[in-house]
């Protein structure tokens, strides 16, 4: 029976053997003392979602699901990336719960905001930012990259929460609208808050990480960067043809000059503007035809309409039918 507001924390991992024994030690106690407070039901769990790992995480999350009550876990069958992972653990876990928090495996977002999330939601916030008020953990390179993507973002007409990752909480209502976007190429931070309904922020520190290594080499960041462009704005493809407008221009003023050079009897020396002009167009022919193809690249895997996650093993359901037929 319920008693109170169930709450899940759903932690994507991806080869985090190293990191799970801290985790799962921080995160039950941040429940344990929510329990006692009242704040939530005794029924509250953390779900973690095996990524498809290479390494042990998965007997790791089994053995911490026999010995721990609130532990439960869900594998995928293969790697799906964060956004999947994520979109996986929040499907199962808003079925059966009143609240849904999504946090990092390694430690990085500090688990101290979870109460404050916690609060903010029985106030009435149905989704709650966890934003971070210093990236001094992060390299200089990710921090000039990452503040460049959002200014970039901001740009196109795109609205994120400046500075907030994947670290938040929804309710039920909420999980259940950010499900109905039914798009393949998930940019979460994008859709969420296209959600709507009454929002909070809470404010926490971010850390470096506990174990291991990022598991989000340059060539994601970049994949990841490019998913959140296109998917959300079409904005590169009319840049596009203003700068095809603008080269055709300046095409035209070259031509009417080169005719008035040739009527007044001056030889025009031609080669260098030409090899020039046809490289330069050849490029932003290339550049071009790209960024389409990005976006029909995206159509085309939207339309084959291809699941987004496959789950393998669901043991936050089993334990969950069996503690509501009690
Ligand atoms: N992750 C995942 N699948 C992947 C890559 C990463 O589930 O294919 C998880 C990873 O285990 C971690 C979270 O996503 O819990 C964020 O990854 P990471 O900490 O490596 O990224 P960073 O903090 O360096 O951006
Ligand atoms: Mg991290």
């Amino acid at each position: 029976m319920s008693d109170g507001v169930k709450l899940s924390i759903v932690v994507p991992c991806y080869n985090e053997e190293e990191v799970l024994h801290e985790t799962t030690k921080e995160l039950t106690n941040i429940l344990s003392g929510l329990m006692n407070a009242s704040k939530i039901s005794k029924n509250s769990k953390i779900v973690f979602v095996d990524d498809g790992s290479k390494d042990k995480t998965w007997a790791l999350i089994s053995e911490f699901s026999d010995k721990y009550n609130c532990v439960s876990g869900v594998k995928l069958s293969r790697n799906f990336g964060h956004q999947g992972a994520l979109l996986a653990g929040v499907t199962t876990a808003s079925e059966d719960s009143d609240a849904v928090i999504t946090i990092d495996a390694d430690l990085q977002d500090d688990v101290n905001a979870i109460p404050k999330m916690v609060n903010e939601y029985l106030q009435g916030a149905e989704i709650v930012y966890g934003v971070r008020n210093n990236r001094d953990t992060d390299t200089a390179f990710k921090r000039g990259t990452a503040e460049m993507f959002y200014r970039f973002m901001g740009f196109l007409g795109v609205k994120l929460v400046p500075d907030s990752a994947d670290y938040r909480l929804m309710s039920q209502r909420a999980c259940k609208v950010l499900l109905s976007y039914k798009e393949r190429n998930l940019f979460l931070r994008g859709i969420v808050p296209l959600v709507g309904f009454k929002s909070a922020k809470v404010f926490y520190a971010r850390k470096e990480r506990f174990a291991g290594v990022s598991k989000y080499p340059l060539r994601k960041m970049i994949k990841f960067a490019i998913d959140g462009i296109t998917s959300f704005s079409i904005v590169p493809i009319k840049m596009i043809m203003g700068l095809g407008f603008f080269i055709v221009l300046i095409s035209i003023v070259l031509l009417i000059y080169s005719l008035v050079q040739k009527i007044n009897g001056n030889v025009v020396e031609g080669w260098s503007s030409l090899m020039i002009s046809i490289w330069a167009l050849g490029g932003v022919q290339l550049i071009s035809i790209s960024v389409i193809g990005e976006y029909v690249g995206k159509i085309f895997s939207e339309v084959k309409g291809r699941p987004r996650f496959t789950i393998e093993r669901d043991i936050y359901t089993e334990k969950t039918q069996q503690e509501n037929k009690r």
